[in-house]
């Protein structure tokens, strides 16, 4: 799975990856927060203010979709 986060003001992307808690094992990013801090908590290109509740984050599944596979004989 992939995740997203955006800024809620102006939908800058602030991250791009991998989903963070799977990374939380590779200890490449601990979480969202540590994202953001990396941006002194701010947007910046607008200024808002981030944090893990106010930005949009976006998890995205692998498109793995079988379309509607049934079970059966
Ligand atoms: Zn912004």
């Amino acid at each position: 799975m992939s995740e997203k986060i955006n800024c809620p003001k102006c939908g800058m992307l602030l991250y791009y990856g991998e989903e963070i808690s799977r990374r939380l094992y590779m200890r490449a990013i601990p979480d969202e927060a540590a994202v953001l801090a990396g941006y002194g908590n701010v947007c910046p290109r607008c200024g808002f203010s981030l944090s893990v509740d106010s930005v949009k984050i976006e998890i995205k599944r692998r498109a793995t979709s079988k379309g509607g596979v049934t079970h059966g004989s």
